[in-house]
C-alpha cells in the first residue's frame, strides 16, 4: 500500500506518547512489536521462536507454517481453483514477504523475555482480531491515532531517517516495487535533509570561503 499523506507515519513526539501510554507487557509487545519490526499483523501474530536467529540478529518470516489457528484453517485456492494454501497451515501474503527482519535494539530485550517462556506470539495474542482490540485500545489511552499500518509506515519511516534506501528497505518490509519504500523515505523528509546537509551546506561554506578569499585579494591589491 502506497502512502500518499504522513497519516501512515507516527511522529517522534507521537511514538513517545504511545510509549508512555503502554500499561502492560501484552500491549507493549503487540505495540513496539509491530512498530520496531513492520511485520503485518498477521506475520506477528503468527511469529514464532523458531523464526529468530539470535546470533545473526535477525527474524526469518517462513514461507509457510502449519497453524491451527481459527484464520489458517481456511484454505485458499487460486482463478483456476487450484488450492494455494491449505487448510490448517499459514502463509505469508506474498512471496516477497518470506523475508530477513533485523532485531532492532528497541525490541531485541522485550522478545528475549518473550520467547524465554514461549514458543509463539500466539501464546497471548490469539488472533489478528485480538491483536487490533489491544492497538485500539492504546489508541484511546495514547490519544494517537493508530492502526497496524501505521505502525509498519513508521518503522519504514525509522530507517529512512537513518539513512537506509529503498533498495535496502523494501525487502525488509517486504514490498514488491521500491516505490512505496520511496514514497515513504519522500515523507520521512529524510532526502530533503540530507541534501541540505551534503549540497546547501557544503555550498554554504565553500561560498564563505570564496567570498573570504576576494575580499582578502581585493585588499592585498589595495595595498
Ligand atoms: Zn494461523
Amino acid at each position: 500500500m502506497k502512502p500518499h499523506t504522513k497519516d501512515y507515519i507516527l511522529e517522534d513526539s507521537e511514538i513517545q506518547k504511545v510509549r508512555l501510554s503502554l500499561s502492560s507487557f501484552v500491549e507493549g509487545l503487540v505495540t513496539l512489536g509491530l512498530l520496531y519490526t513492520g511485520m503485518r499483523v498477521s506475520e506477528f501474530v503468527h511469529f514464532r521462536r523458531e523464526w529468530i536467529n539470535w546470533k545473526r540478529g535477525l527474524i526469518f518470516v517462513p514461507r509457510q507454517q502449519v497453524c491451527t489457528c481459527y484464520e489458517c484453517k481456511r484454505v485458499l485456492r487460486n482463478r483456476k481453483g487450484e488450492i494455494t494454501k491449505p487448510s490448517g497451515v499459514w502463509k505469508p501474503k506474498t512471496k516477497e514477504a518470506v523475508r530477513p527482519i533485523p532485531i532492532l535494539p528497541e525490541v531485541e530485550s522485550l522478545f528475549r523475555a518473550y520467547f524465554k517462556n514461549h514458543n509463539e506470539i500466539m501464546d497471548v495474542v490469539a488472533s489478528r482480531v485480538y491483536a487490533w482490540m489491544i492497538i485500539k485500545r492504546v489508541e484511546k489511552k495514547s490519544g494517537v491515532k493508530l492502526f497496524p499500518h501505521v505502525l509498519r509506515g513508521t518503522f519504514a519511516t525509522l530507517l529512512a531517517a537513518k539513512d537506509f534506501d529503498a533498495v535496502e528497505i523494501t525487502p525488509m518490509l517486504g514490498w514488491k516495487s521500491f516505490k512505496t519504500a520511496d514514497e515513504y523515505i519522500k515523507l520521512s523528509g529524510a532526502r530533503v535533509k540530507k541534501a541540505v546537509e551534503e549540497k546547501w551546506q557544503e555550498k554554504q561554506r565553500s561560498g564563505v570561503n570564496e567570498r573570504f578569499g576576494e575580499k582578502i585579494h581585493r585588499e592585498r591589491k589595495q595595498v
